[in-house]
């Protein structure tokens, strides 16, 4: 399980996170929607430390994320972006492999069945030989999809993975989601897809302003909110 308790992260004197706390259960999706600015991207990446949260602590299994070695903390939080961050000079199969072999320290042969499998996956095995720029943006973030998931990691996070895909594209990614969800993958999902995550979240978290506003079941948050805040963020959004 991922817990998130009390946790408060700022820019210089601009205070992004406030006191945020969630609870993650291992199988299940979050969902986390909000304006723009509101600290969802923040709260992905103090979660993976990529940014030091300024007080509060995250815990995986109960164990905290700021005692870990960062090796430990990478094998076990995976992150998807909006921009697939893939090495270009890489095939395919060479950018689900790197991770595998440098953080992992997996030898090749290992790493090329896993990346293969991993491909295979999320549609992708015919294409293992090809280049980034020899791929659709689709294409591309189910590369970042099947690199993140061959490291096994215990939760995934995903920061707005569509946003830069052409609208046709846009469904086959979140259908691939939806599919990992089933299957019992533990996500957390940064989405402006309002539709996604009424469809395929367990949980689903509103934050405005750094702070979580609401959280419950898309029912609840979807055709019950409670707050004034979140009333009005719906009606511009649906
Ligand atoms: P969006 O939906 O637009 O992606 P978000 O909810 O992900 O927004 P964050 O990116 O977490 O929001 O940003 C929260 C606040 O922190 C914003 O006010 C933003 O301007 C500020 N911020 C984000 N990154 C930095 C940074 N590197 N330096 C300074 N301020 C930042
Ligand atoms: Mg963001």
């Amino acid at each position: 399980s991922l817990g998130v308790s009390n946790l408060d992260m700022s820019y210089g004197d601009l205070d992004v996170l406030k006191q945020v706390t969630l609870a993650i259960k291992p199988g299940t999706v979050t969902c986390i929607i909000g304006p723009s600015g509101s600290g969802k991207s923040t709260l992905l990446r103090c979660i993976n430390r990529l940014v030091e949260p300024k007080g509060g602590d995250v815990r995986i299994d109960g164990e905290s994320i700021l005692a870990m070695k960062p090796e430990k903390l990478r094998r076990r939080v995976g992150m998807v972006f909006q921009h697939f961050n893939l090495f270009p000079d890489h095939t395919a199969l060479e950018n689900v492999m790197l991770a595998l072999t440098k953080i992992k320290g997996l030898p090749k042969a290992e790493a090329e069945r896993i990346a293969h499998a991993r491909l295979t996956d999320v549609g992708l095995e015919a294409r293992s030989h090809h280049r980034p720029s020899r791929l659709s943006g689709g294409q591309q973030q189910r590369v970042a999809i099947a690199r993140a998931l061959a490291m096994d990691p215990e939760v995934i996070l995903f920061d707005e993975v569509t946003s830069a895909l052409d609208p046709e594209l846009v469904k086959g990614v979140l259908n691939l989601l939806a599919d990992l969800g089933q299957r019992g993958m533990t996500m957390v999902v940064v989405t402006h897809e309002m539709g996604f995550a009424r469809k395929v979240a367990d949980q689903v978290v509103f934050m405005d302003e750094g702070r979580v506003v609401e959280v419950g079941t898309p029912s609840s948050i979807f055709d019950h909110p409670q707050s004034s805040r979140l009333k009005r963020f719906l009606a511009e959004v649906l």
